[in-house]
């Protein structure tokens, strides 16, 4: 059975967007994956199909109505469906490369975007539903977030990525950041780029990226250098 994402959205018009292009758009051609999506509007209540209301407690805004977002995730998830749903949030804990990996191995997803103020959080419990984040800043919905969530699954799937290389040396796979690249010309504007990577010495420029990884990541992700130096047994690390 091929990998199977479900997005539930008051704005389904928003998908595939930039899903329906390239490698993620060819391998959704193939049958390499699928792409529903499911109008919560239309589980809404009453003439206006409303599916917001008034926060308990007071305060600015709306939050998504847990009757409304049952029947949504009721009507769509059908018996033996064991897809993780998820709910993109920032009060989510934060996606990794290594949730893109676990959902990528798994049968799909269900996505649930939300809008207003969020969802309420007594039918998230009810569900099981998963919170992840995109990153500590807010959006205006949880749909552009599911793009990315689904992007950076969908490229991991058996022969996405075609002649690309398997993603095994990519930024994260090995708690680093990746090295940096270059490619032609070899000077542009006056700036050379590292002559190491001109030797044809494989051993040589593989060690030059792998001290590049490790210096960016030390300088630039202080979070991901410090959990990957404490992995690491190897004392010549630099500056640990
Ligand atoms: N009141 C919420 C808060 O402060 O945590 C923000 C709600 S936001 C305006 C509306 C919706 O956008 C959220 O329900 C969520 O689905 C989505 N969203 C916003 N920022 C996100 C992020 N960083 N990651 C994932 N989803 C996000």
């Amino acid at each position: 059975m091929n990998w199977r994402a479900t997005v539930l959205t008051l704005f389904p018009e928003m998908f595939p967007g930039p899903l329906g292009l390239s490698l993620a758009g060819r391998a959704r051609e193939r049958g390499d994956w699928s792409l529903q999506t499911h109008n919560l509007r239309e589980y809404g209540l009453g003439r206006h199909r409303a599916v917001d209301d008034t926060p308990f407690g007071g305060g600015a805004g709306l939050v998504m109505r847990p009757d409304v977002v049952d029947a949504a995730l009721s009507g769509v998830l059908g018996a033996g469906d064991v897809r993780p749903v998820i709910y993109l949030t920032p009060r989510g804990r934060r996606l990794t490369q290594a949730d893109a990996r676990r959902y990528a191995a798994g049968d799909g997803v269900v996505l649930l975007c939300g809008r207003y103020e969020g969802i309420d959080e007594r039918v998230l419990e009810a569900h099981g539903v998963e919170q992840v984040s995109i990153g500590d800043y807010v959006l205006s919905g949880g749909e552009p977030a599911a793009l990315v969530l689904l992007d950076s699954v969908v490229r991991l799937l058996p022969g996405v990525m075609g002649s690309e290389r398997s993603g095994l040396e990519e930024s994260f796979s090995d708690g680093l950041l990746e090295y940096p690249h270059f490619t032609k010309p070899a000077d542009w504007q006056g700036r050379a780029v590292p002559e190491i990577l001109l030797s044809g010495n494989h051993a040589a420029i593989a060690a030059w990226r792998r001290a590049s990884a490790e210096t960016d990541t030390r300088a630039r992700r202080p979070d991901l250098w410090a959990a990957y130096a404490s992995r690491t047994s190897n004392n010549a690390l630099p500056g640990t």
